[in-house]
C-alpha cells in the first residue's frame, strides 16, 4: 500500500528522483525585480518594492493596511504588542502549531497557555476555547482575568492548520464576550478564505509569512494586516526603530524593532504575489488529485472545512495510528518522497512543557495520525 502512495506521488511530480515536501516557484518576474534593487542600490529598508508589496499584499488579501516585516514570527510579536499584551499576561493558542506561534508569544514576555483544536479543520476549536473561559476565566476591570492564576488573559492566536481555515468567526465571537484581543496567525493561509473572507481579517490584526516553504516566498519575510489606519501605522513605526522621519535627524521615540522587510526581498514578493492565483489553482488541483486518490486507496486526506475555501498550502493524511505513520514516514523518505509528522506538540517542547493545558486531546490524537506529503506547485 505504502508503495502504491509513493508510486502515485512520484508519478505526480513526473517521475523525479526527491521529492521535497514544498519547493518555492521562481516562474515570473523574480529575476527582474531583484536585479532592479541591485542597480538603483535600494537593497535595503528604504525602496519602492516594499511599498509596492504592501500595497499588494492588502489589495490581494481585501485588507485596508500592510505592514511588511523581516519575517512571519516578528509579524506575530508586534501584532501581539500592539494588541496590549505585556509581561506575564496570558495569551491562548493551540498546541498543534509551528514553534513560531509561541515563540512570538513568549518574546512579548507573556505565557502561551494551550486550547485544543477541532478534529476537521486542525485549528483552535471555539468550543473548547469557550469551555476553558467559563471554567478559569473572570471578567473584571482591565480585561479577562484566570481565576487559578490571577494574570490576565490578554489575547488569543488561533493559527490556520496547512492553510485550512478554523472556525474564526465563532473564536471571534468568544473574544469579544471575554474581552480578548484575536490575533490571527494566518502565516500559512494567504488565498484561504472563511464564508468568503480573507483569513487574517476577522479581528484588528492578522498576519503572514513568506518563509521559503510558505506558497510565495520573499526568502524570509512577514506582514501584518489590518484595516486599522491607527494600528497600521503605530506597527509600521516600531518595526522601523521608532524612528522619526527626518532628511538628516536620528530621533526615535521608543523602542523599537530593526524588523522591517529589506526592499531586496519585498522585490522577489512582488514578482511571487503576481503568480498567486495561478499558484493557489494548481494547489487546488493538486489536492483534488490526491483526495481522489486517497479515496480509492480507504485513507482520510484532509479536506477544506465547511464554508472554507483552502489554499491547500500542505497537504495531509490521517494514518491508523502512530505506529503506522511511523512506518510511511520510514518508507516514503528512504524511498526519496520527504514526508513530514505534524510538528511536535508545543505542550511537549521542553521550554513550554510547565505552560497550561487544557484537555488536549484531538491535539493528541491528530499528532499520533497526521502526515504532510508533497505539495510543491507543479512547474
Ligand atoms: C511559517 C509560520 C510562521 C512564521 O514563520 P517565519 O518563518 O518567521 O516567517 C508563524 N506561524 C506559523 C504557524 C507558521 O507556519
Amino acid at each position: 500500500m505504502y508503495k502504491g502512495i509513493v508510486g502515485f506521488i512520484r508519478n505526480i511530480y513526473g517521475g523525479r528522483e526527491n521529492i521535497p515536501l514544498h519547493e518555492p516557484c521562481f516562474s515570473g518576474r523574480e529575476k527582474k525585480y531583484v536585479s532592479d534593487t541591485i542597480d538603483t542600490s535600494f537593497v535595503s529598508s528604504v525602496g519602492e518594492y516594499v511599498n509596492r508589496f504592501e500595497r499588494d499584499t492588502a489589495a490581494f488579501c481585501g485588507a485596508k493596511f500592510a505592514v511588511a516585516t523581516v519575517n512571519g514570527t516578528a509579524a506575530l510579536h508586534i501584532a501581539l504588542k500592539l494588541s496590549g499584551t505585556k509581561a506575564n499576561d496570558e495569551v491562548l493558542t493551540q498546541p498543534l502549531t509551528f514553534v513560531a506561534t509561541a515563540n512570538a508569544i513568549s518574546y512579548t514576555g507573556a505565557l502561551p497557555v494551550f486550547i485544543d483544536v477541532d478534529r476537521d479543520t486542525l485549528g483552535l476549536s471555539s468550543e473548547k476555547l469557550a469551555d476553558f473561559l467559563k471554567a478559569n476565566a473572570v471578567l473584571r476591570k482591565g480585561g479577562a482575568f484566570n481565576r487559578k492564576t490571577g494574570r490576565r488573559i490578554s489575547a488569543c492566536v488561533p493559527m490556520h492548520t496547512f492553510g485550512h481555515p478554523c472556525r474564526i468567526d465563532e473564536i471571534a465571537a468568544v473574544c469579544r464576550k471575554y474581552k480578548i484581543a484575536l490575533v490571527e496567525d494566518a502565516a500559512e493561509s494567504i488565498g484561504s478564505l472563511y464564508k468568503g473572507k480573507h483569513t487574517g481579517l476577522f479581528s484588528k490584526v492578522g498576519i503572514l509569512s513568506f518563509n521559503g516553504n510558505k506558497i510565495i516566498t520573499t526568502g524570509g519575510g512577514g506582514m501584518i494586516i489590518t484595516d486599522d489606519a491607527n494600528f497600521a501605522k503605530k506597527a509600521k513605526h516600531i518595526t522601523t526603530t521608532a524612528k522619526i522621519p527626518h532628511k538628516w535627524e536620528y530621533v526615535h521615540d521608543e523602542t523599537g524593532y530593526n524588523y522591517r522587510l529589506p526592499n531586496l526581498n519585498a522585490a522577489l514578493g512582488c514578482a511571487q504575489l503576481e503568480q498567486l492565483d495561478g499558484f493557489l489553482r494548481k494547489k487546488r488541483k493538486l489536492a483534488a488529485a490526491y483526495a481522489e486518490y486517497f479515496k480509492g486507496a480507504g485513507i482520510p486526506f484532509v479536506l477544506e472545512p465547511e464554508h472554507a475555501r483552502s489554499n491547500y498550502w500542505l497537504n495531509a493524511i490521517l494514518l491508523k495510528n502512530r505506529a503506522e505513520r511511523n512506518k510511511f514516514l520510514l518508507y516514503s523518505n528512504s524511498n526519496g518522497v520527504m514526508t513530514r509528522p505534524a510538528w511536535r506538540l508545543m505542550n511537549k517542547l521542553k521550554m513550554y512543557r510547565s505552560c497550561q493545558c487544557a484537555d488536549l486531546e484531538n491535539s493528541n490524537w491528530l499528532e499520533d495520525r497526521i502526515v504532510n506529503i508533497p505539495s510543491s506547485v507543479k512547474k
